[in-house]
């Protein structure tokens, strides 16, 4: 199985683990990954319309990442899962 790999500066392969999932039963709101992420691939969501409600955060645009993991890197209650992407999946071959 070939997943979609990328190349360092210095030219070694590295394979990146796009996001697959936030557990919103874990998150609390803190907004760490969301800064994080410089491809626009989070968002908010709040539990009601209340100005206290609780907000989670989920993803939004996951075509967006560029499989990085330094959301996951910021979190502090490990919320974050990821994964390969095979390279066939996008009729890309390397
Ligand atoms: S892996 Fe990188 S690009 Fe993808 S959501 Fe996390 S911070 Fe954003
Ligand atoms: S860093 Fe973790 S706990 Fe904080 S908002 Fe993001 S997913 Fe939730």
């Amino acid at each position: 199985m070939a997943f979609i790999t990328g190349t360092t500066k210095d030219g070694r392969e590295w394979t990146p683990q796009f996001i697959k999932a936030i557990d919103k039963d874990l998150c609390i709101g803190c907004g760490r990954c969301y800064k994080a992420c410089a491809m626009d691939v989070l968002t908010y969501e709040e539990v009601d319309s209340d100005d206290t409600a609780k907000a989670y955060m989920t993803v939004a645009t996951a075509g967006n990442c560029i499989g990085c993991q330094a959301c996951g890197r910021t979190c502090p209650k490990k919320c974050f899962s990821f994964e390969p992407v095979e390279a066939h999946a996008f009729g890309y071959t390397s």
